[in-house]
């Protein structure tokens, strides 16, 4: 390989086009205009907002109609080089160089902006490998084209993911049937009976549950998808989608001994294990959390920003709900933190549900908002603790 470019030793290179790796650019270009950046990436390099992907159907966008600025758009925008459909296959942290599919390059600083990969269940049956995930703009655009023409789609999970693309599917007359192993919706993020308000306005609409089971074989039946269920149903469906849950990507990482855990180590001024190596959004375990929204990479980028440019800067997380993009009950949520003690207090209202989860002195630890008490966001995120303070 030759080395295409000694100009970056410097300079900040920054591998992934996701919110993530975007969002650092930004960041640091409203403090400096000049150090040279560089952005690697698999993707063709475009923008578009990932969260959009599970609802284009309804605001009626074709995949490429959710591209809001092309590469070049972004590179004129930003001032910095990018390299669209490039493959990083090793960084070498200790002549701080990586090497890519496009040639080894230099850094001074190097960012991951990796993302995660969705977790893909070993299914048994002929069509297992006719299972789909979506996590970027290339496989929603494979997902378009698998369920053109078609009718019946099956989803394996009930998650944020999940339910949001089973309301999108429903609003563009699809047949739903979710599955999951979990008795609920939601079921890291809900309380019961917030659960059972969502998932009944979900089957108004139309969506057809599968709880406390899971998939144990797909097979190809002619036109159709036969979907054998442990707890012995079956279900007929076109295509099958999978969103089970996200793995952040490790192996570069990881090839080049820098620290992992079940994202890639970071600690609060985002820094791995590696000199001038750093991590952000879906692929970063900060001070062990990782939180794959868009809230928790924002609050990073503006962090990091700085301590690029030399002014080291923690991070610091404040409560950070996030909105299930599901329109048959609009539902935002702020989870109480793993260990917190206190109760879910449930209150039901006509059009909504709140459900506020305290301690035993009352303080608010967490909440789940639907329907018309989503109007309460504002008031009840001011109540709630620092996720990191
Ligand atoms: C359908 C859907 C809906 C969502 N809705 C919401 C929402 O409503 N609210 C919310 O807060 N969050 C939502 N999220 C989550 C949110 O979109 C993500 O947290 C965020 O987009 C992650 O950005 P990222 O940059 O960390 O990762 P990614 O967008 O996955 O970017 C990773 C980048 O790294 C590149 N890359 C990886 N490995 C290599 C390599 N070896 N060489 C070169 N390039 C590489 C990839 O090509 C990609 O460009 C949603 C996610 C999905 C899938």
């Amino acid at each position: 390989m030759d080395h295409q470019n000694q100009s970056t030793q410097s300079g900040i290179v920054i591998i992934g086009s996701g919110l993530a790796g975007y969002t650092v650019i930004r960041e640091v270009r409203k403090l400096n205009k000049t150090i040279p950046i560089t952005l690697l990436t698999r993707e063709p390099a475009y923008f578009y907002s990932k969260p959009m992907l599970s609802t284009a159907l309804a605001s009626k966008k074709t995949p490429e109609q959710l591209v809001s600025t092309s590469a070049e758009g972004m590179a004129a925008q930003l001032e910095v080089t990018i390299l669209g459909d490039a493959d990083v296959s090793a960084i070498n942290t200790a002549s701080q160089t990586i090497e890519t599919s496009k040639g080894v390059i230099s850094y001074g600083k190097l960012v991951l902006g990796l993302g995660a990969d969705q977790i893909r269940l070993p299914l048994q049956g002929n069509a297992a490998n006719e299972v789909i995930t979506v996590n970027d703009l290339e496989e929603y655009a494979q997902f378009r084209q698998a369920i053109e023409g078609k009718k019946r789609i099956a989803i394996l999970g009930a998650g944020l993911i999940g339910c949001e693309f089973a309301n999108d599917l429903v609003l563009g007359s699809y047949e739903v049937d979710v599955i999951d192993l979990a008795p609920q919706a939601l079921g890291r993020l809900l309380p019961e009976a917030a659960a059972q308000a969502l998932q009944s306005k979900l089957s108004e609409a139309g969506v057809r549950w599968h709880f406390a089971t899971t998939v144990q074989s797909i097979d190809r039946n002619g036109e159709s998808l036969s979907i054998t269920l442990a707890n012995g149903s079956i279900v007929s469906s076109d295509v099958f989608l999978s969103a089970v849950g996200l793995k952040p990507r490790l192996d570069l990482a990881k090839a080049a001994g820098i620290a992992t855990d079940i994202g890639i180590t970071v600690n609060r001024q985002l820094e791995t294990s590696a000199k001038h190596v750093f991590a952000i959004g879906d692929c970063a375990e900060v001070d062990g959390l990782v939180l794959p929204y868009v809230m928790p990479i924002m609050q990073a980028a503006r962090a990091l920003a700085p301590t690029l440019l030399g002014q080291v800067t923690a991070l610091s997380y404040p409560a950070m709900p996030v909105m299930v993009k599901t329109p048959a009950l609009p539902t935002i949520v702020s989870p109480p933190a793993k260990g917190a003690v206190g109760d879910w207090k449930i209150n039901s209202l006509n059009d909504g549900l709140e459900a506020r989860f305290e301690s035993s002195d009352g303080k608010l630890l967490g909440f789940a908002l639907l329907g018309s008490a989503t109007a309460q966001r504002g008031a009840l995120t001011k109540e709630l603790p620092p996720i990191l303070q």
